[in-house]
């Protein structure tokens, strides 16, 4: 039995889905204007760790995320400016471009961490008729009220509005008039109010609509599109805790007054990362990305094993020391998994059977944990239990290679929800891909990641004609074959 922990009840819960085995799944994704960190790739590894788990359990997973091409305020503050517009104006170029700039980026560093792709990703920007007819429904049912900058939500009107946050509607609004962060609007009825639609005049991502041409606001982007693909009431809704007091909370205040029902079952929020103690900050200069950790010489699985040594509901402190020991620990799993694929040890033990249960017992305590809440930490010690085991067994000369077999189908079963790439390390009998062929599979995936499409059709035809590889383009990614 699953159980995750839910901000909405403030405690852990049996997962059971509305649907019998198929879950729905809303990950709130990146405003497409700048590339992810080291911290936002956290979330989204850990959001794929959980899937994941989902999928182990026998769900299946309909998981859809969000792009924001437009609309994304600077701050949670009403009075600013679209951060999308911002970067589009000072690098001359279309909010479109940039968008599709950072977006192939994030694509690519997902793959580096082995992050399975949503069914879908959603662009604010190609959706603007599903935030219009949730607009429209909320203006119908008299929500918003229209001042000079755009139409607003009237949060008062919200029966328990913010439960997400545990606060109630009257201590969030004194919490946030004690705040000195938060520009009050001129025009607006409570602290809480926000923006359902933006006015704004120009070309660029700019539409018509029935209350004045304008933009969306960032929150009814993850309304409407969540809905839409999912359905009014739905399973999972994910994102950093940052998003709990306003960003969550103004979502669940339009979805649930526009359709009177409940919006989502399970809300799952991932802390921060902090790198040395801190906060990442441009100021402090340690805000790194996949890519800058990559060319220090350390691989993405490392990485990845990082994210997982610690529990996503804490905060998880980055360190390159740290980062080394994980590099270090991925590197002896890998020459674990090498060197018993090739124990040739045909010996017979009587004792065979005690040891492949001491196995099993740690496989079952590994999906156990894993069930309590997504604990990985505690997973990972199971893990590294199966192997101590059978590095005991080894160096006393008994493992056989039925031991050994059995071993790494444990691992590799591990693998599924740790996304290590197990499988990759494991030498069979079958002959190793040649080099070159390895290398233009590596270039157009990169190609592909990058959106260079012509690039990528290009090594497909030079693999099909010269090596008689064809590559095929899956939902779970790229598979290849020979002809
Ligand atoms: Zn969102």
């Amino acid at each position: 039995m699953l159980h995750l922990y839910n901000t909405l009840t403030h405690k852990k819960e049996t997962f059971r889905p509305i649907n019998g085995k198929n879950v729905g799944f809303y990950t709130c994704g990146i405003t497409a204007y700048y590339t992810a960190h080291i911290g936002n790739m956290r979330k989204y590894t850990m959001d794929d760790v959980i899937k994941r788990v989902l999928m182990h359990n026998g769900y299946s997973v309909e998981h859809i995320e969000n792009v924001t091409d437009v609309g994304h305020l600077a701050g949670d503050a009403n009075t600013t400016d679209d951060k999308m517009r911002v970067s589009a104006e000072t690098q001359h170029k279309t909010m479109k471009q940039i968008a599709e700039a950072y977006f192939g980026m994030f694509l690519k560093e997902s793959d580096y961490l082995n992050i399975i792709k949503p069914n879908q990703f959603l662009f604010a920007s190609e959706n603007i008729q599903v935030m219009f007819d949730l607009i429209k429904k909320l203006d119908d049912k008299g929500y918003l009220y229209k001042i000079g900058t755009g139409m607003y939500y009237d949060t008062s009107k919200f029966k328990n509005y913010g439960k997400l946050t545990g606060s109630t509607f009257k201590q969030l609004n004194e919490k946030l008039k004690a705040g000195a962060t938060v520009e009050r609007v001129d025009g607006i009825r409570n602290i809480t109010d926000f923006a359902v639609w933006r006015f704004a005049e120009g070309t660029d991502m700019i539409w018509d609509s029935p209350w004045g041409r304008g933009f969306p606001g960032w929150h009814i982007e993850c309304s409407a599109m969540s809905m839409k693909a999912l359905g009014e009431h739905f399973d999972v809704h994910t994102g950093g805790v940052d998003h709990i007091a306003i960003h969550h909370s103004n979502e669940i205040a339009q979805s649930e007054a526009a359709t009177g029902q409940k919006f989502v079952n399970y809300w799952v929020h991932h802390e921060f990362l902090v790198v040395n103690g801190q906060k990442m900050s441009k100021s402090i200069g340690n805000i790194y990305t996949v890519q800058q950790i990559i060319d220090k010489g350390y691989s993405p699985m490392a990485l990845r094993l990082f994210y997982m040594s610690g529990h996503y509901r804490q905060i998880l402190n980055f360190t390159f020391e740290a980062l080394t020991n994980t590099e270090n620990t991925i590197k002896s799993i890998y020459n674990f998994l090498g060197r018993l694929s090739e124990a040739k040890n045909k010996s017979k033990n009587d004792d065979t059977k005690e040891f492949k249960k001491k196995i099993s017992d740690h496989k079952r305590m590994f999906f156990k944990t894993l069930d309590d809440d997504i604990n990985t930490p505690m997973a990972l010690a199971e893990m590294h239990a199966v192997m101590n085991d059978t590095n005991q067994r080894e160096s006393t000369g008994k493992l056989n290679s039925s031991e050994a077999k059995f071993v790494i189908k444990t691992m590799l079963s591990f693998d599924s929800v740790l996304g290590l790439r197990f499988d990759e390390h494991i030498k069979s009998k079958k002959e190793p891909l040649d080099k070159e062929i390895k290398r233009l599979i590596e270039e157009r995936e990169a190609a592909r990641n990058g959106r260079d499409f012509k690039k990528a059709d290009d090594i497909r035809n030079v693999l099909k004609d010269k090596y008689h590889i064809i590559i095929e383009d899956t939902k779970e990614g790229m598979r290849w074959h020979k002809e």
